[in-house]
């Protein structure tokens, strides 16, 4: 009788350590396949990230997720990390407007306990930042869009800002409801933006399941979930883990070869690129992807966080918006960062689609964005600033312009064992850690396609256990 001859394990080398990669990397050492993360930089998280600056923790940029963000949270909760997030009960944006004498009113953007699209009625109804002719308006747009197919390929043709026009929308209803979420969500106006994406985002988070939009934040610096928790749980899937390792060279062969700077050369049966679109156009074989020479033309999108510590507290909710003011939004990140100045609060302006701001000298940002909080925030003007910093990430997301799906890759490339992750390839979703998790999970899925093991469900983010 002949013994069965044991199968040698898989192997896997995922590059890049962002929420993609973790995702990807996770997924294959839970299948037990054998997998290194290689990460450039001396921490995972990529993109959603914390540092220090003297005692302060500092998070890179304001991320926010919403309830719609199942594979998001399908993440955090396989991190362990549910209890270092919070999540709104139910929507409740302040919006604070602002006249041109200076006048200020507060609108709330809420939903009731009501089937959509009845859940944001009420709050429209008395939304008072648009007439009475424009709320209707609104509903009418909302309406139209939510009755779009995604999967009409003439949607990524046109921008949102002209769909919103030929459906009557006027620019004070694309102020101060279709920019004032569609801004922060796919960072860049109306005019700028696919309507495929802005469909993608309206649908999914405003006329979906009503509680789809409710907002969710991390309690913690980012780096305490996405570094922290993600480097302990890889670890203790018994991923390899190597910060400060950037691939330098991949070889497609049996098996892939992956050559690190320095020399470390890595094999493996599956390699998945999960770094942003360069890094793709720098590893992948030529003629892996059909029409990977045109990655180049993926645009980026910068977004600017200036950072602002008062001597005093000037807001009591956890976050407002503005409109009728260049400041989009601002978060109170006093508790996060761990600042020890009694009565001190740090506030974070989180500033989207600002390509005409964001190299700036710090200088010229602090003369702008102070007199501005002063006019939102009157309390401001006698308050004390004790520290003024900006972060600014000028690649924060893909430019979402029309004509951006045709340039999204899907996970498998012609290469078989070499697969693409990253939020810039063909999710449906913006650039944002949901569409980075559900990438994640594709190139997971493609790489155990055949091997018995179930492909997660990214509709509810399930983990296959
Ligand atoms: C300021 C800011 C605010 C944002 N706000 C939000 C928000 O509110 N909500 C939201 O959902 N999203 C938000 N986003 C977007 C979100 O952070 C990203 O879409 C998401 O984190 C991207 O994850 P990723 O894994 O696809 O890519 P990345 O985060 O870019 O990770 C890729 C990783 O690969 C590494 N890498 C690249 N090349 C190599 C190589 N050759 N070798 C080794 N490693 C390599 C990189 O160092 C990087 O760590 C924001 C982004 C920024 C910058």
């Amino acid at each position: 009788m002949s013994t069965p001859t044991p199968q040698r394990q898989r192997t896997a080398v995922v590059i890049g350590g962002g929420l993609a990669g973790i995702t990807a990397a996770l997924r294959l050492a839970d299948a037990d396949v054998r997998t290194t993360l290689v990460e450039a930089r001396p921490r995972l998280g990529g993109l959603a990230f914390s540092f220090k600056r003297g005692d302060l923790t500092v998070d890179n940029g304001q991320h926010v997720f919403m309830r719609c963000c199942t594979a998001y949270r399908g993440l955090i909760d396989r991190l362990g990390a549910h209890d270092l997030t919070d999540l709104q009960d139910r929507l409740d944006v302040p919006v604070l407007g602002l006249a041109a004498d200076g006048t200020r009113s507060l609108g709330r953007l809420r939903r009731a306990a009501l089937p959509v699209p009845l859940h944001l009625a009420g709050s429209l109804a008395t939304y008072r930042h648009l007439s009475p002719a424009d709320r209707l308006r609104v509903v009418r747009g909302a309406l139209a869009l939510k009755g779009l197919r995604l999967d009409d390929p003439a949607l990524d043709e046109i921008s949102f800002g002209e769909w919103l026009r030929r459906h009557g929308q006027t620019p004070a209803t694309v102020e101060a409801v279709w920019d004032l979420v569609g801004v922060a969500t796919l960072n860049a106006t109306a005019d700028r933006t696919s309507t495929a994406l802005a469909a993608k985002v309206f649908q999914t988070g405003l006329l979906s399941d009503p509680g789809a939009a409710d907002i969710g934040t991390a309690r913690v610096p980012l780096g305490e979930i996405h570094h922290d928790r993600a480097r302990a749980e890889l670890e203790r899937a018994g991923v390899r883990v190597l910060l400060r390792a950037k691939a330098a060279e991949l070889k497609a062969a049996e098996p892939h070869a992956v050559r690190l700077e320095g020399g470390e050369l890595l094999t493996a049966d599956t390699v998945v690129l999960a770094g942003a679109q360069d890094t793709a156009a720098a590893l992948l074989p030529p003629g892996a992807v059909p029409g990977q020479e045109r990655f180049a033309d993926f645009g980026t999108a910068p977004i600017l966080n200036v950072h602002v510590i008062y001597d005093r507290p000037l807001i009591r909710r956890p976050f407002f918006a503005a409109i009728g003011s260049p400041v989009q939004f601002v978060f109170d990140r006093t508790r996060h960062s761990g600042l020890d100045v009694p009565g001190a609060q740090y506030l974070a302006v989180s500033q989207s689609a600002v390509e005409d701001e964001i190299d700036l000298p710090v200088a010229e940002l602090r003369d702008r964005y102070l007199p501005e909080l002063a006019r939102l925030l009157p309390a401001a003007r006698d308050a004390k600033v004790l520290d003024f910093f900006v972060t600014r990430e000028r690649t924060a997301t893909f430019d979402p312009a029309p004509g951006t799906a045709a340039l999204r890759p899907g996970a498998r490339t012609d290469v078989p064992g070499i697969l693409l992750a990253g939020s810039w390839t063909a999710t449906g979703w913006p650039a944002t850690m949901e569409g980075a998790v559900r990438s994640g999970h594709a190139a997971a899925d493609a790489a155990l396609a055949g091997t018995g093991r179930l492909p997660v469900d990214r509709a509810d983010g399930r983990w296959p256990r």
